[in-house]
């Protein structure tokens, strides 16, 4: 099983959800079964309870769970059916752990975050992408994980520890990691800022995570001379900086990513067989 990990850095709502979901086109379009967790690190139990003004609407699955309006965009995106286990938040987990700890099956032992709640956590994650969430029923290829919130935020800091860790469960050569970005436009010149990402890069890799591509969201496609800074101060190649500029219509981002070659520097990082061309005119 190999794993996308998209993070998001500077605000919340800049797009993980829609880069997740075109991730999961991309993939899918190379031939591969897809499937794929959202993670939310609030300690709600799932979406239902929450004003949809501050959260957004609330997506309802097949199974009843109501879940993050992402699990819409990814069962749209990837044409798959999700559960509610698909949608994983703090209150879930602290749930499942406390049961777990009334019943008796940490006798002698203190509970604690590390190790118990990201054991969990990563135990959760290798359960559910093993779901088959699609027709064929078959067992997925790649599970596509988004990361709710900011990285650096005290709520999410269980979940990204959980996956540092389960780097090196799974292998390292089986997880391709994806910031998400703000490169902002300041000033009259309209100059593109590289700092925040800088910043949201250096957070993300002293938590033990490093980004192997950059999805910059900016109002503008990135200069070439922002991207070469990006680049540089990233620590990752140019071609692995992807412009992630506004469109009209989300479902033009796949085709962006597609034509930065995202799918390419995907498979070649999971190690799974590359398709030099892709056939997104579905
Ligand atoms: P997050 O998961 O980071 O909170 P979402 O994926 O829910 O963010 O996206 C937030 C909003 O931004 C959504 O309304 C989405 O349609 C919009 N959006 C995302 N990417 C783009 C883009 N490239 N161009 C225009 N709008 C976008």
């Amino acid at each position: 099983m190999k794993y996308v990990l998209v993070t998001g850095g500077v605000v919340s709502g800049l797009g993980k959800g829609v880069t997740a979901s075109s991730i999961g086109v991309l993939l899918k379009n190379c031939g591969f079964r897809v499937t794929a967790i959202k993670i939310d690190p609030y300690l709600n139990m799932d979406a239902g309870t929450m004003s949809p003004f501050e959260h957004g609407e609330v997506f309802v699955l097949d199974d009843g769970g109501e879940g993050d309006l992402d699990l819409g965009n990814y069962e749209r995106f990837m044409d798959i059916t999700l559960r509610k286990d698909n949608n994983i938040t703090t209150g879930k987990i602290y749930q499942h752990v406390i049961e777990r700890e009334r019943r008796g099956d940490y006798l002698g032992k203190t509970v604690q975050v590390v190790p118990h709640i990201t054991d969990a956590i990563q135990d959760w994650i290798e359960r559910v992408a093993q779901m088959p969430v699609d027709s064929k029923g078959g067992i997925p290829d790649v599970c596509v994980i988004e990361l709710g919130g900011t990285v650096g935020d005290i709520e999410s800091m269980p979940f990204v520890e959980a996956l540092r860790q389960f780097q090196f469960r799974i292998g390292t050569e089986n997880v391709c990691v994806v910031h998400v970005s703000l490169v902002p436009i300041i000033g009259v010149v309209g100059e593109q800022k590289t700092k925040p990402t800088q910043h949201s890069v250096q957070v993300l890799r002293s938590l033990g995570l490093n980004p192997t591509m950059l999805a910059c969201r900016c109002s503008e496609p990135l200069d070439e001379s922002v991207r070469e800074k990006l680049a540089l101060f990233c620590h990752v190649p140019g071609k692995h900086v992807l412009t992630m500029h506004d469109v009209s219509n989300i479902w033009r981002v796949p085709l962006m990513l597609e034509s930065q070659g995202a799918h390419k520097v995907i498979c070649s990082k999971l190690g799974l067989p590359n398709a030099e061309t892709l056939d997104l005119s579905l």
